[in-house]
């Protein structure tokens, strides 16, 4: 009989869980006091800010077990909090872990939850120092708060965007959302065992957070930033509403991966700018420091694509989108349900 959490004691789990850490992972110069105490106790260098960011996922909601493996979930759940660090150029630290368990979970299958988060962990030096168990009758959640620091006391917020900047973003957008549509094909769609697939399923199950790409956009004086997981429509009006601007995006700059605009070639523009879940960074910058800032990324192979620009100062900010064809058009503020298509 596979051991199921019902079976053994919550401390045993708990030892358990720690052991699936890798020790770099579990202790840290930083972290007086990590899992074991009432409280974890680190200790933030001097003069640093200190960043704090939770997120929750739920099972069926925010993920689907027959669509993840348990490791693909444990980095993903650290790696959108990592995410919001990043979009803030800070240095992520730390992290407590909250699981909600209905006692029907294998312990097999938590061990390997926790060896996904602490394959991020121990990438970007992030110390997982506590957490807790809850049980409840129904609906398996992970909750996890992650603790960065700024970097010589500065950090980014979505507030500076001035008019004149220009916009731009890390990476790719559309990969994560084309990757959800294509675990939601029917199985026997030739488009699920596309050379391409795989990676796109990735960039959805296994995000990868920039938190170097964020670094460097503190550095090279970036005004706001933000991490997409709304997607560009969803996001990018939080940016304006904080900094109370208006811009304009031309849809035909947007970076999207060939595979996205070949598999489908009527959803590749919603995926890209309603998708959700990139974890790219959004980024508004002045114009003369756009060069270095490219170059800096480029340096380790990461990319930043011009994708439009901050107008005017608004109270009542909009965003206006350039088409493929050339019109200007006000857009629709939002994302798509990731799951409104889901018939489960
Ligand atoms: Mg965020």
């Amino acid at each position: 009989m596979p051991e199921r959490v019902r079976d053994i004691s919550e401390f045993d789990l708990i030892d358990r869980l720690r052991d699936a850490l890798p020790a770099a992972a579990r202790a840290d110069a930083r972290i007086a006091e990590g899992i074991g105490d009432d409280a974890a106790v680190w200790r933030p260098d001097i003069g640093e800010a200190i960043l704090i960011t939770t997120d929750s996922l739920i099972d069926t909601i925010h993920f689907r077990t027959d669509w993840t493996t348990w490791d693909d979930l444990g980095w993903k759940s650290l790696a959108v909090n990592i995410s919001d660090i990043a979009a803030m150029g800070g240095q992520p630290g730390l992290a407590t872990v909250s699981l909600v368990l209905t006692g029907d979970e294998l312990v097999a299958d938590l061990e390997e939850l926790y060896r996904g988060m602490g394959r991020i962990a121990q990438r970007e030096r992030v110390v997982v120092a506590g957490g807790d168990i809850v049980r409840a009758p129904r609906d398996f959640g992970i909750h996890v708060t992650v603790l960065g620091e700024s970097r010589r006391g500065r950090y980014l917020t979505r507030s500076g965007a001035q008019p004149g900047d220009v916009i731009c973003v890390t990476g790719t957008l559309g990969a994560a959302a084309a990757g959800l549509a294509l675990l939601q094909l029917e199985s026997d769609d030739p488009r699920r065992t596309a050379t391409t697939a795989p990676l796109l399923v990735a960039a959805h199950t296994r995000p990868e957070p920039r938190v170097r790409a964020g670094r460097h956009a503190l550095e090279h004086h970036a005004s706001a930033a933000m991490d997409l997981s709304d997607g560009l429509f969803g996001d990018l009006p939080k940016i304006l509403t904080a900094s109370g601007v208006d811009a304009t995006i031309d849809l035909a700059q947007l970076p999207v991966a060939a595979s996205v605009r070949a598999l489908f070639p009527d959803r590749w523009l919603d995926f890209a700018t309603r998708g959700g879940e990139d974890y790219e960074l959004l980024l508004t910058v002045p114009p003369d420091r756009i060069d270095g800032l490219t170059q800096a990324l480029s340096d380790f192979e990461s990319t930043l694509t011009v994708i439009g620009q901050i107008d005017d100062v608004s109270a009542s900010p909009r965003l206006h989108a350039r088409t493929l064809d050339g019109r200007l058009e006000p857009v629709r503020r939002g994302a798509f349900d990731h799951f409104r298509n889901d018939p489960s």
